[in-house]
């Protein structure tokens, strides 16, 4: 199989670890989202299972956990859409563009309730 450079940085061989975990551009925005969730997150390579087994032993409410989940959910969902874009239509999506698209996308699941809770 020819192997295929990432998306985002070209610099590393495309895993969905790399893209969604250890990439830099994908570290930078998991590094700014475990602050806005008061995470302590060693943010250098960690791999998806790590950040999973992380939100698991977290100690706190379950509605607040609920939201945590969901913001995670979205942030993968449009790194993996920049990378996307990027290839595809060769539009540049910058860290901070994708965080404020983050927040924005997060609080609207948040807010109609896409956590899977009825
Ligand atoms: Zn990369």
């Amino acid at each position: 199989m020819e192997e295929v450079n990432c998306g985002l940085c070209g610099s590393f061989p495309e895993t969905v670890e790399h893209l969604l975990v250890n990439c830099c551009y994908a570290r930078n925005i998991l590094s700014v989202i475990v602050s806005w969730v008061k995470l302590s997150y060693a943010g250098n390579s960690g791999s998806i299972q790590q950040v999973l087994e992380l939100l698991k032993q977290l100690k706190v409410p379950k509605e607040l956990e609920q939201k945590i989940w969901a913001i995670l959910a979205v942030t993968f969902w449009l790194i993996w859409k920049a990378r996307n874009a990027k290839i595809h239509d060769f539009k540049e999506c910058t860290v901070n563009k994708l965080l404020s698209n983050i927040k924005l996308v997060s609080y609207l699941w948040v807010k109609i309730g896409a956590t899977g809770s009825a």
